[in-house]
């Protein structure tokens, strides 16, 4: 059966990318996310996640990112990785359309042998959120009770984690294996020196993330927010960075270190949008399809995952209709409006 290529959206953009969310609940309480107790209801089964992949990948889609709340409190996360690298594996299968599936985790429950089933069901990279260096600051990033003994223990984890990753195959050398931080001015800024030199130290990328207005209840305001051209300034001043660029379709614009210690990037949505190219559909743990991360609702997929062709007619004609372009909107007239929360969305 041949199928009819997935038109760009109204301002020309390909899909590309899907973000899968596979939990709302996550194991920290960060209060920039503001993740929920609970997952809603009806979460979609492991039929219809892999259905969603194997249409998804018929209109275009090269690359997964599994998600949550933290990925890595679900059941589902080993089996529908073991079912997509089934698919990658048969010839003529749409599933070998996928080059890369990763997964963004807090690392927090990624010991040896969970790394290790990871790599060995097929996931091709893992980026790890940390926020701070320092014990008390790591504890009010993750929203941890407990001060300065919580939030050693939690860097003590997230490390081990990262150490995991790297010794079950997952390789910085070939971005197999990075770190991502949100910086918030006034509460973690001090920290974004320390945590480039960790990063330095262990020998992988790491990705600052502006603070987003995702989400309508961790009090974003403007004047929280690092913007990427001074973080990389205070990063030049210590390790001189030479300008990489950002890839068509990507997020991070990076920097190679001059003095050949790999690379930093940042994640400019605030100051830098980068709406122009966006290849990104999300879908939230229960099925409902966001075109964009501020967006304020997304369209329940459910009815249409039971059919294919129901799915694939769904899913052309919302990419059709597709013009989102919030973030430079912000930058215009900022928008009055709520927006999804982050955890359940998947980042
Ligand atoms: N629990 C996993 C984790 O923390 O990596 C995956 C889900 S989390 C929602 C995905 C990413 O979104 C994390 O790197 C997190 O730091 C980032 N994030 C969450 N809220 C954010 C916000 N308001 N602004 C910028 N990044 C945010
Ligand atoms: Fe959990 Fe990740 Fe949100 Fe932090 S950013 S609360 S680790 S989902």
């Amino acid at each position: 059966m041949s199928i009819a290529p997935l038109p760009a959206d109204r301002h020309g953009r390909p899909l590309g990318v899907l973000r899968l969310s596979l939990t709302g609940r996550c194991n920290l309480a960060c209060p920039y996310c503001c993740p929920d107790d609970a997952d809603p209801p009806d979460l979609l089964t492991l039929e219809q996640q892999v259905r969603l992949i194997r249409v998804g990948c018929g209109l275009g889609i090269h690359t997964l990112r599994l998600t949550g709340g933290e990925p890595l409190l679900s059941r589902r996360l080993l089996p529908l990785l073991q079912r997509v690298t089934e698919g990658r594996a048969t010839p003529a299968h749409p599933l070998q359309g996928l080059r890369d599936i990763a997964l963004t985790t807090n690392g927090v429950l990624l010991t040896e042998a969970r790394a290790s089933a990871l790599w060995a069901a097929g996931l091709d990279r893992i980026t790890i959120s940390l926020d701070a260096v320092d014990g008390p600051l790591a504890a009010r990033m993750a929203g941890l009770r407990g001060g300065a003994e919580a939030g050693t223990r939690l860097v003590q984890q997230v490390l081990a984690g990262l150490e995991a990753a790297r010794a079950a195959g997952f390789d910085p050398r070939s971005g197999a294996l990075k770190l991502n931080a949100v910086i918030q001015r006034g509460v973690n800024d001090d920290q974004l020196l320390p945590l480039v030199e960790l990063a330095r130290q262990r020998r992988v990328e790491l990705r600052l993330i502006e603070y987003m207005d995702v989400g309508n209840r961790n009090g974003w305001g403007p004047e929280q927010v690092v913007p990427a051209a001074e973080m990389i300034q205070r990063i030049h001043a210590h390790w001189p960075l030479e300008a990489l660029g950002r890839g068509i379709g990507g997020t991070a614009r990076r920097w190679r270190f001059s003095d050949g210690h790999g690379a930093v990037a940042v994640i400019a949505s605030i100051s830098e949008p980068f709406c122009g190219d966006c290849n990104r559909l999300r879908v939230t743990a229960d099925g409902q399809a966001f075109t964009c991360l501020f967006a304020a609702t997304g369209v329940d997929l459910r009815p249409h995952l039971q059919d294919e062709h129901r799915l694939r007619q769904r899913l052309v004609a919302l990419w059709h209709d597709r013009h989102d372009r919030y973030s430079e909107q912000r930058a215009e007239t900022p928008p009055d409006r709520p927006h999804a929360e982050m955890a359940y969305l998947g980042g």
